[in-house]
């Protein structure tokens, strides 16, 4: 039997009415032929609910029972789905990550993905078992603990599963029905890819596009397992959603396949450091220590021995950064003039599997942004995507711009 993966997302699970709906479409597959392992999330909220409870006890908690207890929502949900599912006399049973067993390591809040042995579920679908309900986002340390996969990790759990079983694909059902141009919110014209590849969707996952848990793309390049997002709010057949895919199974080579931004974005400056060998060591060492997600990086030109260094965080990590650079500063590691932030900034970034082959892209980036009067202050690049750092109060007309300029709202 050919073995199908579907995941649901939070919105899709909120209640028992859409718990109800999932089912239907697991039914569908069921009666395409398929043996099904479905993923699900916690439905809607119930983690940040979870999360919640654990700080208010402890802001500095054990991380394994904060584990313990964030990941019971996903178990309400598996075992709700088993009995909607056997109450459709679809043979259906629930697993959570300890029984399959999904094997992790032992960072918890964060663990990685080991092992997933198929020979449990594998005797069930002998017996004649036709769904397998497993809880994402959580498995089992080696030392026995409950573990979680990191926010948005049923993601990553339903590829993982799709790699180990073999699938035939991996849809990913959620509230939108596939992956964008652009954010529709603030994008007119924002069109639906019916493909995009690995490298693309990875880039604009980690850009901000919160369709996909970042690591569940990484996932699904590494082991070649075809992904499908869609919608579960509507009818769906095997022509919906965004398949993403190998580079070469995507059809049209487009220049660029989406525009993404990214709002939260704070940047600093540190004025008049000493340009010597030694120096980015001697502050970015300190921001890693401290946890801040460095992204966007520049440093000026010297003048008489000193330059200013400046880079990009989320802005809710500014004052951790502000810390690490004065304590490193007070020990003595550098010094600096002046520390200078920006918290009112945003990432807008173009991306696309065909800038690796085409001249220019740049350029039309860049005279799109003027066009509207937008300054760019920082600027990073990648093959495939092109970042600037703009004021925050430009990012919509700078998406807009953007889409216009490489006629986004043109893709078929
Ligand atoms: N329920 C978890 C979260 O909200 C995992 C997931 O839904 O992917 O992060
Ligand atoms: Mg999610």
């Amino acid at each position: 039997m050919p073995i199908l993966v579907m995941k649901f997302g939070g919105t899709s699970v909120a209640d028992l009415a859409r718990i109800r709906n999932a089912a239907g479409k697991v039914a569908e597959e069921v009666a395409r032929g398929n043996d099904v392992i479905v993923i699900v999330s916690a439905m809607a909220g119930r983690t940040n609910e979870l999360v919640g409870w654990v700080d208010g006890i402890a802001p500095l908690h054990d991380a394994r029972e904060y584990d313990a207890v964030v990941s019971s929502g996903e178990n309400i949900t598996a075992g709700l789905m088993a009995l909607t599912l056997q109450d459709m006399d679809i043979p259906a049973r629930s697993w959570q990550g300890w029984q399959v067993p999904l094997r992790t390591s032992s960072a918890h809040g964060a663990a990685r993905i080991l092992d997933i042995p198929r020979d449990n579920l594998d005797a069930k679908f002998a017996e004649g078992m036709k769904v397998a309900v497993v809880a994402g986002f959580q498995g089992i340390s080696p030392e026995g603990r409950i573990t979680t996969l990191g926010r948005g990790g049923s993601d990553t759990t339903a590829v993982a599963f799709a790699a180990a079983f073999d699938a035939v694909r991996c849809d990913i059902y959620t509230d939108v029905d596939g992956v964008y141009t652009a954010d529709p919110r603030i994008c007119d014209g924002a069109r639906r890819l019916d493909r995009i590849a690995f490298e693309e969707m990875l880039e604009l996952a980690s850009l901000g596009a919160k369709v996909l848990q970042t690591r569940s793309v990484e996932l699904a390049m590494r082991y070649k397992v075809p992904l499908r997002v869609l919608s579960s709010f509507e009818q769906t057949d095997e022509t919906s959603g965004t398949v993403v895919c190998d580079e070469e199974e995507t059809m049209e080579s487009r220049v660029v396949s989406g525009v993404a931004h990214s709002r939260d974005e704070a940047k600093i400056t540190l004025l008049s450091v000493a340009d010597r060998p030694g120096i980015a060591a001697a502050i970015f060492g300190p921001l890693a220590e401290a946890g801040v997600n460095v992204d966007m990086i520049v440093q000026n030109i010297s003048e008489d021995g000193r330059t200013d260094m400046t880079f990009s965080c989320p802005v809710g990590q500014l004052e951790r950064a502000r810390k690490a650079m004065t304590d490193a500063r007070d020990r003595g590691d550098f010094r600096f003039v002046e520390l200078v932030t920006d918290t009112g900034v945003a990432k807008v970034s173009v991306v696309g599997i065909g800038m690796r082959s085409h001249a220019g892209v740049a350029a039309r980036m860049f005279q799109a942004l003027a066009r509207e009067g937008i300054n760019i202050k920082v600027i990073t690049t990648s093959e495939i995507k092109i970042s600037v750092l703009i004021d925050r109060k430009y990012m919509e007309l700078a998406v807009q711009a953007l889409h216009d300029a490489f006629e986004l709202d043109k893709i078929p």
